[in-house]
């Protein structure tokens, strides 16, 4: 039987080794995007694949969890769009316009 040190796969953990191709992140894979009382926000580049994760640590008096979502942002858009906040009415009447009038879609 294969036991082993191996976790099965809904147990992977996010700040240790990519979910895609499993390999164990380095210690520049990592990079803070934000930091809050009992919670931190990281961004994480795969060396080996080079797929993204947004990671969220949560440490609380029970102990530490984490977990994260594969993303196509790089540390850069991650950074720009916490800045910029939620998307205004008048943003997406814009997008609407630009979509009907460039590219003839019907929405
Ligand atoms: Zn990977």
């Amino acid at each position: 039987m294969a036991h082993g040190n191996q976790k099965p796969r809904y147990s992977v953990d996010v700040l240790q080794m990519c979910p895609v191709c499993r390999a164990p992140y380095g210690e520049q894979a990592g990079r803070l995007l934000e930091a809050n009382v009992g919670a931190r926000f990281l961004h994480l580049t795969c060396a080996t694949c080079s797929h993204m994760v947004l990671a969220c640590v949560l440490e609380t008096a029970a102990g530490k969890s984490s977990f994260g979502m594969l993303t196509d942002l790089s540390f850069d858009d991650a950074v720009r769009i916490r800045k910029k906040g939620p998307l205004q009415a008048d943003e997406i009447l814009a997008l609407h316009d630009y979509l009907t009038k460039h590219h003839h879609i019907d929405l």
